[in-house]
């Protein structure tokens, strides 16, 4: 019995398969200027857990913050993940995944730093930058 779904995915070259769980899969978009720079585009994401990695030699990771990991497939330059560091949860790039048809767009973040050349149709729930260091900083004092 189980409500999770396995999500399989590849790299455009192969060289790095990616396996995981995700709970009622759904995409989230990030906005933000490092997504836009990391991706020529903003960032869709799908949240997933008990990740496994084939091929993981050919992961590059990238420090792109202090709280956070990027990484990607030093054989074709895929944009693999995101991962808070110390996390169990891996964002994958949506665009990985073998199977898309199922998924749904339910997540905007940064989007007072989406730039106005793009805006996505679909309704979904939104966070601006303020909203999520605040949902999502550290507290100072820890
Ligand atoms: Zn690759
Ligand atoms: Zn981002």
């Amino acid at each position: 019995m189980s409500d999770k779904t396995r999500l399989t995915g590849r790299c455009m070259c192969g060289a790095v398969v990616i396996t995981g769980t995700a709970r009622d899969p759904k995409v989230a978009v990030c906005h933000c200027d490092m997504c836009r720079r990391w991706s020529s585009g903003p960032c869709f994401e799908v949240s997933c857990q008990e990740v496994s990695f084939e091929g993981e030699q050919h992961i590059t990771r990238i420090r792109s913050s202090e709280w956070a990991e990027r990484g990607f497939c030093g054989k074709c330059g895929s944009n693999l993940f995101y991962q808070i560091i110390g996390s169990d949860e891996f964002q994958i790039s949506a665009g990985l995944l073998d199977e898309q048809d199922g998924l749904k767009l339910s997540l905007q973040v940064f989007t007072d730093r989406k730039p106005s050349y793009y805006t996505l149709a679909d309704e979904t729930e939104t966070m601006t930058e303020a909203e999520m260091f605040a949902a999502y900083a550290p507290a100072p004092d820890r």
